[in-house]
């Protein structure tokens, strides 16, 4: 998620009450060259080890209820994978959790696989500190509930792709919803100063909704030249409010666009399955079955 660089600092100073009162009851002792003046809103100033940075934007989540439970699974999601959560967060030129699913099998039998997913977090090293603190809750929420969007799965459509990184569990809109409900938890008041969270106050009953963020999440623009197989979605004709950062529209379309990369990816890898299994297998009724079914799901899903 980029923000422009105006916007952090207009925001800096419109927050700065709450923003200080919460530094100042953390119990931790941040190296001089990590502290943050009010000269200097960047989370991670200059000379400031990245480590140190990222270990105190954690301390300050913690500090929230919902940012706590956060941790928590995010912690247990990372040790699980015999992993901490501090080694899988880094500074990056934008903020985005990089998941790789890692598909194995035995050139001696290419039906029995294992999946494997590795994730790194890349937290924007030029973000203000309270944006920081919401970007990193947002990529949280995806590292700790998303679950691993399987494309040789048989329910892999670019229908499904796209309601899932919408509205699946830790998808976009519970990454939204989480950072301005954890903002709303440490500064109240700098909730309605962000677009992101102000576009997802009811406007009747004047909280946080989620039904809301995804409705915000489906504004496409106006309507014209959609892919067919994005006209069965909840599209919204409306200006949309959430763009995607790494393919620069809105979600909807963006997701679909994700979706046709990995579906190239994805025939080209079941292409060299089949290769494999036609060159090592035998001539047994049992290999020419597994063959058959192997090559429907091929075309079923590359053609
Ligand atoms: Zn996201």
């Amino acid at each position: 998620m980029k923000r422009l660089a105006y916007l952090v600092i207009f925001c800096f100073f419109l927050i700065s009450t709450d923003l200080w009162a919460v530094v100042e009851t953390t119990i931790y002792d941040y190296s001089q060259t990590c502290k943050i003046t009010h000269s200097d809103s960047s989370w991670l100033p200059s000379g400031c080890p990245e480590e140190e940075g990222i270990k105190r934007l954690l301390n300050i989540i913690q500090q929230s209820p919902r940012g706590e439970k956060l941790l928590r699974d995010a912690k247990e999601k990372a040790n699980l994978r015999g992993e901490t959560l501090p080694e899988l967060i880094k500074a990056g030129e934008s903020s985005l959790t990089d998941t790789s699913l890692t598909r194995r099998f035995r050139p001696s039998n290419p039906e029995q696989v294992v999946y494997e997913e590795h994730s790194v977090i890349f937290i924007n090293d030029s973000l203000g500190f309270v944006d920081a603190l919401m970007d990193l809750t947002h990529e949280l929420t995806h590292f700790a509930y998303r679950g691993a969007n399987n494309p040789y799965t048989h329910d892999f459509s670019a229908k499904n792709f796209v309601r899932k990184v919408i509205e699946a569990q830790g998808g976009e809109a519970d990454a939204i919803f989480t950072e301005c409900l954890v903002l709303h938890q440490l500064m109240p008041n700098e909730v309605l100063n962000r677009d992101s969270c102000r576009n997802i106050v009811d406007p009747n009953l004047q909280y946080l909704s989620r039904s809301l963020t995804v409705r915000e999440l489906y504004k496409v623009g106006k309507k014209s030249n959609l892919a067919t197989e994005l006209k069965e979605l909840p599209l919204v004709f409306e200006k949309a409010s959430f763009i995607s950062s790494a393919y620069g529209e809105p979600y909807p379309i963006a997701a679909f666009h994700e979706f046709q990369e990995v579906k190239t990816k994805v025939c080209q890898n079941e292409k060299k399955r089949l290769d494999i299994m036609r060159e090592t297998n035998g001539r047994s009724p049992a290999s020419l079955r597994t063959y058959q079914k192997m090559s429907q799901n091929y075309l079923r899903l590359c053609q």
